[in-house]
């Protein structure tokens, strides 16, 4: 992690040319669906987007503002999405949502954080999951006769979401058990990903579960890690290198291996299905956030030239093909895109849902407008907080399917 001071060079780069609130003009269909930004289209006011927060971290580093008159909440109702950060990108080489994140560790550290977010932290430190709910209740809903296999050097991490969406690494399950991969879960082991710590600005918090995981994982013989939970996904491929080495850990999300066990024929799918038309939304920490964080510690000399060379993340290597991939090897469904896909995909607004609720909503009802749009009769993603979001009630409704479930509930009976 780092610090405010570490982002003035993003701070007084910023020329307030506005591309952060908007996809780049080479994929714009006309004026609807091009903003990017669900913060400052629902508010309106540049405080309320990536250039805002970024002239406010300066105003902050320059001893300007202070935190206690509803800056935390502002800095807070951002989704933390990034598409600020890779459209700033496009035109700048700036660290967009590296200094809001450096902005939230900032006002953690003066001692602010919105309530539901403090309540969070102390729900994954007294029971190691972001709801409160009783650790040893984390896999309840394992079938009584599940067989762990505790040689295999591949793990399931199921999440926290589990204790809300247990359909979903119930369907992880199946499909790895269908596929021949050899896996083990890690029960009382496995703790939060920490997630929701990283991303408020908690470093110490984050620090200390972050690397008690990465030893867990460890001593339990891991090398690969599989989630079907996009926002683990993200954690562990954008925030872990943060604060850990992560020794060789590799991190799989189960739509990955999910199309490779299809492309190599090993999942008995079922024929002769009805006919869906689907849009599928990328959840932005499988997509744009889930790029490997590699730390850098060089210098900017003028004209923003970085040395040694960074490696700059600008979300084009998230995953987006293979949740398609596996869309499209499903009978009967068709796959519409939506104007805002791939790493310009706009965010379902659940990062938001406790901060600010009516945001929240309206994000994800806006994102529904848009899968409408697309000619969809459902709307399919693969992580559980996309899930709640789009999922629930509000405007524009529409079903909603994750990604494992519709495949398990497609997979022959004899797998
Ligand atoms: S795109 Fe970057 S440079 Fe342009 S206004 Fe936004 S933060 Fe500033
Ligand atoms: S992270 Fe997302 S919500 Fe926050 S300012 Fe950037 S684009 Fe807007």
């Amino acid at each position: 992690m780092a610090n405010l001071a570490d982002f003035r060079y993003t701070m007084e780069s910023c020329n307030h040319c506005g591309q952060c609130k908007w996809i780049l003009p080479a994929k714009m269909k006309g004026w609807d669906f091009a903003s990017i930004c669900p913060l400052h289209e629902y508010h309106g006011f540049d405080a309320y987007s990536g250039q805002g927060l970024v002239q406010i971290a300066k105003e902050r580093l320059d001893g300007k503002l202070d935190y206690g008159d509803g800056l935390e909440t502002l800095l807070h109702t951002c989704t933390a999405c990034g598409a600020c950060d890779i459209n700033c990108k496009s035109v700048r080489d700036m660290e967009v949502l590296d200094t809001i994140y450096a902005l939230r560790e900032d006002c953690a550290k003066a001692g602010y954080l919105p309530e539901p977010l403090r309540r969070t932290a102390e729900n994954v430190e007294e029971t190691h999951n972001i709801y409160g709910e009783p650790h040893a209740e984390r896999f309840s809903w394992l079938p009584p006769d599940f067989k762990n296999d505790t040689e295999a050097d591949t793990a399931l991490f199921v999440g926290c979401s589990a204790y809300r969406h247990p359909e979903i690494p119930l369907a992880a399950i199946r499909i790895l058990r269908a596929g021949g991969v050899k896996f083990k879960l890690l029960y009382e082991d496995e703790w939060c990903c920490g997630a929701s710590l990283w991303r408020s600005g908690q470093r110490e918090a984050a620090e200390k579960l972050i690397s008690r995981n990465v030893d867990t994982f460890h001593r339990h013989g891991i090398k690969t890690l599989i989630t079907a939970c996009a926002e683990c996904f993200g954690a562990f491929c954008g925030g872990y290198p943060r604060f850990s080495d992560t020794g060789g850990l590799e991190f799989r999300h189960i739509s990955q291996v999910a199309a490779k066990l299809i492309a190599k024929g090993s999942l008995p799918l079922k024929k002769g299905e009805n006919p869906l038309r689907v849009a599928y939304h990328d959840p932005c920490m499988l997509g744009r956030l889930s790029e490997k964080y590699v730390p850098w510690n060089g210098k900017i000399r003028p004209f923003g030239l970085h040395v040694p060379e960074k490696q700059w993340r600008r979300g084009e290597h998230g995953v987006y093909e293979e949740p398609r991939a596996v869309l499209r090897a499903l009978e009967g469904v068709t796959l519409c895109e939506m104007t805002r896909n791939f790493e310009q995909a706009l965010c379902c607004g659940a990062n938001a849902r406790d901060v600010d609720a009516e945001f929240a909503a309206w994000t994800a009802a806006e994102r529904r407008r848009e899968a409408k749009a697309s000619g969809a009769e459902a709307v399919v993603s693969c992580c559980p907080f996309c899930q709640d979001a789009l999922g629930g009630e509000g405007e524009n409704p529409l079903p909603y399917l994750d990604l494992a479930v519709l495949l398990a509930d497609r997979l022959r009976e004899e797998a």
